[in-house]
């Protein structure tokens, strides 16, 4: 068995990618002929870089005519995108850009629909969940990860956050922003505002120490612990850090049972129980006096932990490293992924954003017709448009609309059949 697909195969997904920029060229592309392009073929997402196009047109007469698979470009502007190596492009700035994926975070819906395949020929055994090791020859593994609303969502949620975060504490303006389905596994953010496009790397990483809530000052903050008392800011007047902290605790005694305020603080249900009767005057201390109540045995220690809790609700997930690197290159939004047929598509803004269906938005191969194909790795039940498919095993042969079709050739998971 193998997922080697012939040069006639691979001409089909070509030519279904061509029909599809012929009808829709990409348009979103500030600044195209002071980047770097990235290109690459099936199951490579990068096989060459360092190419350069000196307009939208000429860009998407490529993409007409050569097709590759895999689009990316550069967040740096240079003088002389083509020129390498890199030093002599003369970088003269960068966008910032942030990814979410939803295998950044840990949750159970992966050991539901990831796959993983022993390495071992004469093994062969598989099953779900992301394992370091075969279950039952302990060899290693193949992981194929899969995506379902679970993990989409969460990616969602974070990419939401983080817009809101620059747009009220950067005050960057939201028309400035980028924001594209990543094709497959979540969203990106690319910040095009001129403000920014000089900044340092290491600017760029303090910027991003203050969105994942990394050494901040509490005094700097306005929370001082004076002889076990933690004076606070006044909640009305509150910005920034100290305001999310303050909401954050404000909303928490509010709003959580008191079984919730045990689990998340870790103190016992008693405690939990007389938080919750006395937050009226525990709410009030906030406002009227600054300060955070000693009342009711509740520690300067209770209320360090508190704080903390808040820092980490409020952070973000994101790869400081990646998001401060100022010559990668990433996906051309409205170009297609190679590793799903699914579009890079560009999301209007963030009420589009929070009605974006990653499983229908960006399918775009939506014919009626019907191709059968071979399963060639075990897939999980997964869901296109309203419909769900699988799950599939070893050597099934099902016949599915096209785009279904390219979308598992393409994941490297089927075959087509003649
Ligand atoms: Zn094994
Ligand atoms: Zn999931």
């Amino acid at each position: 068995m193998s997922n080697f697909l012939s040069l006639e195969k691979i001409n089909y997904i070509r030519n279904k990618f061509k029909e599809y920029y012929q009808l829709y060229p990409a348009k979103n592309i500030i600044e195209v002929s002071k980047r770097e392009f990235g290109i690459g073929d099936f199951g490579k997402k990068i096989s060459r870089r360092h190419l350069f196009f000196s307009t939208v047109e000429d860009f998407n007469s490529y993409l007409q005519t050569s097709t590759p698979f895999f689009v990316s470009y550069s967040v740096g502007y240079y003088t002389y995108p083509d020129r390498r190596p890199m030093e002599k492009k003369e970088w003269y700035g960068a966008d910032i850009v942030y990814e979410f994926d939803s295998d950044d975070f840990d949750l159970p819906c992966h050991h539901r629909h990831n796959v993983w395949l022993c390495k071992n020929k004469e093994c062969n055994d598989w099953g779900y969940g992301n394992p370091s090791f075969c279950e039952k020859c302990k060899s290693q593994v193949q992981i194929i990860e899969w995506t379902c609303d679970e993990c989409l969502d969460k990616a969602k949620e974070q990419t939401i956050k983080l817009i809101l975060f620059l747009e009220k504490e950067f005050k960057l303006d939201p028309s400035t922003f980028i924001i594209s389905f990543s094709g497959s596994k979540g969203y990106h953010v690319r910040i095009t505002d001129r403000s920014i496009l000089n900044l340092s790397k290491s600017s760029r990483l303090q910027l991003m120490n203050y969105i994942l809530g990394i050494n901040l000052n509490l005094e700097q903050l306005g929370f001082v612990n004076l002889k076990k008392v933690y004076h606070i800011p006044d909640p009305k007047t509150a910005m920034g850090w100290s305001k999310k902290i303050l909401d954050f605790i404000i909303n928490t005694i509010e709003n959580s049972s008191s079984q919730e305020l045990s689990k998340l603080l870790d103190i016992t249900s008693r405690k939990a129980k007389t938080l919750k009767e006395n937050k009226e005057v525990i709410i009030k201390k906030m406002y009227h006096n600054n300060i955070f109540s000693n009342d009711f045995k509740l520690s300067d220690k209770f209320w360090l932990n508190f704080i903390n809790k808040a820092i980490d609700s409020k952070s973000l997930k994101i790869d400081p490293q990646s998001s401060s690197d100022i010559y990668k290159i990433m996906r051309v939004p409205d170009t297609i992924h190679g590793g799903t047929g699914f579009l890079s598509t560009t999301i209007k803004d963030i009420d589009a954003l929070k009605k974006f269906d990653a499983f229908s938005d960006p399918v775009i191969f939506d014919s009626e017709n019907k191709i059968k194909i071979k399963i060639i790795k075990p897939t999980p039940k997964f869901r296109i448009f309203k419909e769900y498919y699988g799950p599939y095993t070893f050597n099934d042969i099902v016949e599915v609309k096209e785009g279904i079709a390219i979308f598992l050739v393409l994941k490297g998971v089927a075959d087509f059949e003649r």
